[in-house]
């Protein structure tokens, strides 16, 4: 058989973390390699998740670093590319730390060999997360009852190949549901995701088992193996299996997202809102919302301090204001203001699960999840 790598990437985010003691403990015949892209930049709360997660797992999460530390004087790649760059920013449209700080060194972390890389998007997300260009690289994804990418079930389920699918279900054996299904071709009105998601309501272990004898056909690094034990699963674990997960291992969720109290006035009264952070990577990241940013401000001052200094030539982490500005305190008063009415409008009260999951709405799968 060939070889065959199994890796997880650990962002410091709930879902990744969840993810691998998911993963630990429920396929243990794996050997799952671990391994966490370090911009040099984190909060200290994703580097004590990372020794928290090492313990549970009883084994290495191996750092991939962008460049050889060794020579740079405060340690961080993050600060040697922006360095390169010329001081230049990152920011949602010119993304280049991601690529720099964690798809690069992923691409060379993992070199030729066929490698299987478990992501873990959540089964009420709807979404694929990054895709190696690597033909050699196959995204699973374990939390899904549809664990297969897009291209997966695009090449599987195309008409080209229905013969063959059903080739493969006949020998299996069959369920003669699932079969009058399978032998209808995607067309205008039968659209690749209603078969996909028909054939998966009817028997989502049996479709499994048809996609996985189809990619030893293929180069996929699936197709590579004997036996593949996620075939056999059809979980579908969203956000309040992913905390359970996390509360139930001892592990806990990331310290960022717990919420803390902020006050502020409104009308003449004192209101009582909470915040926190709603997700990993560089304590800076662009992604923030102004809220996270005052409460960067308020409890880790000394690394909006830092992320402050960052700002020169022009260059600033928002386009509306810079962190200068952001720290006035009737702006922070602003933020909290407008902040605390959305997260009480209609008398709403969201929890504080809701707000994190409604502010990691836009981001980068490579650094969040
Ligand atoms: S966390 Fe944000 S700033 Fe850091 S690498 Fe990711 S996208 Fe860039």
């Amino acid at each position: 058989m060939a070889e065959v790598k199994h890796i997880l990437g650990i962002s410091g985010g709930k879902d990744s973390a969840a993810l691998s003691i998911y993963m630990s403990e429920k396929f243990p015949s794996l050997d799952v390699e671990y391994y966490t892209s370090d911009t040099g930049r984190e909060l200290d709360e994703t580097y004590a998740l990372i020794d928290r997660l090492e313990s549970k797992l009883g084994k290495r999460i191996f750092k991939l670093d962008a460049v050889d530390l060794t020579n740079i004087a405060d340690g961080s790649a993050f600060d040697h590319f922006l360095n390169m760059y010329g001081g230049y920013l990152p920011s949602s449209t010119s993304r280049w730390c991601t690529k720099k700080l964690k798809l690069d060194p992923f691409e060379s972390y993992i070199g030729d060999t066929p490698t299987i890389s478990y992501v873990g998007i959540r089964g009420d997300e709807d979404r694929d997360g990054y895709i190696s260009k690597k033909q050699s690289v196959q995204s699973i994804f374990p939390f899904r009852r549809n664990i297969w990418s897009e291209d997966v079930n695009k090449l599987v389920l195309s008409n080209k190949l229905k013969d063959n699918f059903l080739s493969k279900l006949n020998k299996i054996g069959g369920n003669i549901q699932f079969e009058a299904v399978a032998k209808n071709d995607i067309s205008l009105t039968f659209i690749l995701k209603q078969k996909l998601n028909a054939l998966l309501d009817i028997d989502t272990i049996l479709y499994n088992k048809v996609v996985f004898e189809l990619l030893k056909e293929t180069d996929y690094p699936v197709g590579k193996l004997d036996y593949f034990p996620l075939v056999e699963n059809d979980e579908n674990l969203i956000r309040e299996d992913i905390f359970a997960i996390l509360e139930n291992s001892g592990v806990g969720i990331p310290a960022y997202y717990k919420p803390m109290e902020y006050h502020v006035e409104i009308n003449g009264e004192i209101k009582t809102g909470a915040y926190s952070r709603s997700r990993s990577g560089c304590f800076f990241c662009f992604y923030q919302q102004k809220i996270e940013w005052v409460w960067l401000f308020e409890t880790h001052h000394e690394l909006y301090l830092q992320a402050m200094e960052y700002e020169k030539a022009g260059y600033s982490w928002m386009d509306s204001e810079t962190l200068e500005e952001l720290a006035k305190p009737e702006r922070i008063a602003g933020i909290k203001k407008e902040h605390y009415l959305r997260m009480n409008r209609n008398n709403q009260n969201k929890s504080w699960q809701d707000q994190i999951m409604e502010a990691e709405g836009e981001g980068c799968a490579s650094c969040f999840i």
